[in-house]
C-alpha cells in the first residue's frame, strides 16, 4: 500500500487509493502541444501503484521513447466526495504537494492516433512521483507558482491562477463523475515547459514558499 506522507506532520498518513488527473488544464500548455483548448475537464486516473516518492531519485522507462515531465500541484482529499459542490469541495482538501505527471510523449501521441486510452503512457509504474504533503489550512489555491528547474535552467513556471478550470470548479466536476475517497490525490494540470527527461537530469521543483523537492532521474 501506498502512503500519502506529510511534512508537517499534522495528520495521520492516508493510504493513497487513485491520482485523477486532468489534461490540458493550462492553456499554454495545450498550445506547446497543437492540442485544442478544452471545453470541459478532460480527466485520466494514474492507479496508486504509480506512485514514487519524489525526494528519491525515480526512474523512467529506457526503452518506450521519450519521457516528458509535468510539474503539477498535487491535492490531497480527505474525507469522500460525491457531486460535491465547489464549498465542499474546497473543504475536502487536507493536503497540498507536488506531482509529476511522467507521460510516454511518443506512445502517448500513437495511442491517441489510433482512438485509445492513454493509460499505457501515463499509469505505468513509477509515473507519479509524489511529494510529500502540507496542510491546506488557509492555503489560497488560486495563487500558488509552480516552477521546475531542469540542470539548472528554469523549465517550466505557472501560477495555478491560469488553471481553466480552477480546483474548486475541477474538485466539483471530478466527484461527480469519480467519488473522491480520503487518501485519493488529485493533479491538477501542468503549466507550459513540459519535455523530456534524460537519466542523470537534476531536478528542483517548487510549489509557493510551501515545497521544494531536488531530485534525480536514474534508469
Ligand atoms: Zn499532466
Amino acid at each position: 500500500m501506498v502512503y500519502a506522507h506529510r511534512l508537517d506532520g499534522s495528520n495521520s498518513d492516508l493510504p493513497i487509493g487513485k491520482v485523477v488527473c486532468v489534461g490540458r488544464n493550462y492553456a499554454e500548455h495545450a498550445r506547446e502541444l497543437n492540442n485544442p483548448i478544452p471545453t470541459e475537464p478532460l480527466l485520466f486516473i494514474k492507479p496508486a501503484t504509480a506512485i514514487v516518492p519524489m525526494e528519491q531519485p525515480f526512474t523512467i522507462p529506457a526503452d518506450r521513447g521519450s519521457c516528458h515531465i509535468e510539474t503539477e500541484m498535487a491535492l490531497l482529499i480527505g474525507v469522500p466526495l460525491t457531486s460535491a459542490d465547489t464549498v465542499q469541495a474546497v473543504a475536502a482538501v487536507v493536503g497540498v504537494g507536488l506531482g509529476f505527471d511522467l507521460t510516454l510523449r511518443d506512445l502517448q501521441n500513437d495511442l491517441k492516433a489510433k482512438g485509445q486510452p492513454w493509460e499505457k503512457a501515463k499509469g505505468f509504474d513509477g509515473g507519479c512521483p509524489l511529494s510529500g504533503f502540507v496542510s491546506a489550512a488557509g492555503v489560497d489555491f488560486g495563487n500558488i507558482d509552480l516552477r521546475l528547474t531542469r540542470n539548472g535552467e528554469l523549465q517550466q513556471q505557472g501560477n495555478s491562477g491560469d488553471m481553466l478550470t480552477p480546483v474548486a470548479e475541477l474538485l466539483s466536476y471530478i466527484s461527480g463523475i469519480f467519488t473522491l475517497m480520503p487518501g485519493d490525490i488529485v493533479l491538477t494540470g501542468t503549466p507550459a515547459g513540459v519535455g523530456p527527461l534524460d537519466s542523470g537530469d537534476q531536478l528542483t521543483a517548487e510549489l509557493g514558499c510551501f515545497i521544494s523537492v531536488n531530485t534525480r532521474v536514474v534508469t
